[in-house]
């Protein structure tokens, strides 16, 4: 059967993912590049990104008894990313595409996770709450594009998270980390309320900002608050504010079904909240697997067959990495 390769490295993870041509989605070969101390250095996580990228392309080639003859076409992130990490993608896609004579099809890594989301979930026309380390965005198709109705204005969700944690010796990635100690204090009492341990709230008008929040937990902790209330209170502050603004989402655009994606959507209280909003508002919540939310190269397979399904490939000339691409610059042509 032949399959689509795809390849992710935005940005700390490198992996390699398959779909076939009937969208069937297999798992990914992933490493992650985690900085020995503070955040991500781009140049080094590309030197890890190249030094690993021949063995995690053999496991995967290994683990799915496939050669090369099996590969009908090469997928990479194009962008948003960062340069040195996209680079390095780019180029063993393009080499690929060139030793094995298959197409190459660069896609918009936001757009990969909404249709790896559609994909696992059946889900068909949603609002995607994407939820990742360097990117919050709440998207809707709408008139052949996915538009961005509302993001953060300064840093992504995921990277507060990381940061906060990373301030309270916690290392990357500290999302799960934040969210353990959030469940280990509402287990020691599940009488909490948000006054207790108040902090900004995220929301400016249908966009959201997480930098003052960060500072403002970093001062709860310096003040005194447990570190594990500090996290709790964190959680539900940020995604509530994440959870309204998808709300707001859905009523203007008129849409019934919410997509989570990114890594943050890993967390089981951000879900929680998403199905408590929509049952109340008669629509339907949706999650991918938790491999299919963090960034992985299956989810860049799949967007890959969907454009190719409607599209040209990408020629070598139109290649290049395009770091800032904005999640509307994609079109939208397939179903
Ligand atoms: P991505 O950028 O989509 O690959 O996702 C990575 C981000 O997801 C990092 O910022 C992690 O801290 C975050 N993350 C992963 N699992 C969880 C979790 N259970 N709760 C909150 N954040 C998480
Ligand atoms: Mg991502």
């Amino acid at each position: 059967m032949a399959m689509i390769l795809g390849i992710e490295s935005t940005a700390h993870t490198l992996s390699f993912g398959l779909v076939n041509e009937d969208g069937n989605a297999l798992p990914s070969s992933s490493d992650l590049y985690t900085p020995e101390e503070g955040g991500i250095h781009p140049r080094e996580a590309a030197d890890h990104h190249s030094m690993i990228a021949g063995h995690l392309l053999q496991d995967l080639m290994d683990n799915n008894s496939l050669d090369s003859t099996d590969i009908s076409a090469i997928a990479f992130s194009q962008g948003p990313g960062l340069g040195p990490c996209l680079r390095v993608g780019a180029s063993i896609a393009r080499g690929l595409s060139h030793s094995w004579d298959v197409p190459l099809v660069g896609v918009n890594h936001c757009v990969a996770h909404i249709e790896i989301g559609r994909n696992q979930t059946n889900c068909n026309d949603p609002v995607l709450l994407y939820v990742s380390g360097g990117n919050t965005q709440i998207i809707a198709r709408k008139s052949g594009r996915y538009r961005v109705l509302g993001e953060t204005l300064d840093i992504g969700i995921g990277n507060m998270l990381d940061k906060f944690a990373r301030n309270h010796g916690m290392a990357f990635p500290g999302g799960p980390k934040i969210e353990a100690l959030a469940s280990d204090w509402l287990a020691s009492d599940s009488t909490h309320t948000m006054d207790e341990i108040s902090l900004p709230y995220a929301v400016q008008g249908m966009d959201l900002s997480f930098s003052g929040i960060m500072t403002a937990a970093n001062q709860k902790v310096a003040d005194g608050q447990p570190l594990e209330a500090v996290c709790w209170s964190l959680q539900e502050h940020a995604f509530a504010a994440c959870i309204e603004v998808a709300e707001r989402a859905m009523a203007h655009a008129g849409k019934n079904e919410l997509l989570l994606g990114g890594g943050v959507a890993c967390n089981a209280r951000i879900n929680e909240m998403a199905m408590i909003m929509c049952e109340e508002r008669g629509a339907t919540a949706y999650c991918p697997p938790k491999p299919f939310c963090v960034d992985n190269g299956t989810m860049i397979a799949e967007l890959g067959r969907r454009m190719l399904s409607v599209s040209e490939a990408t020629n070598l000339s139109d290649s290049a990495v395009s770091p800032g691409l904005r999640t509307d610059q994609t079109i939208v042509s397939w179903d």
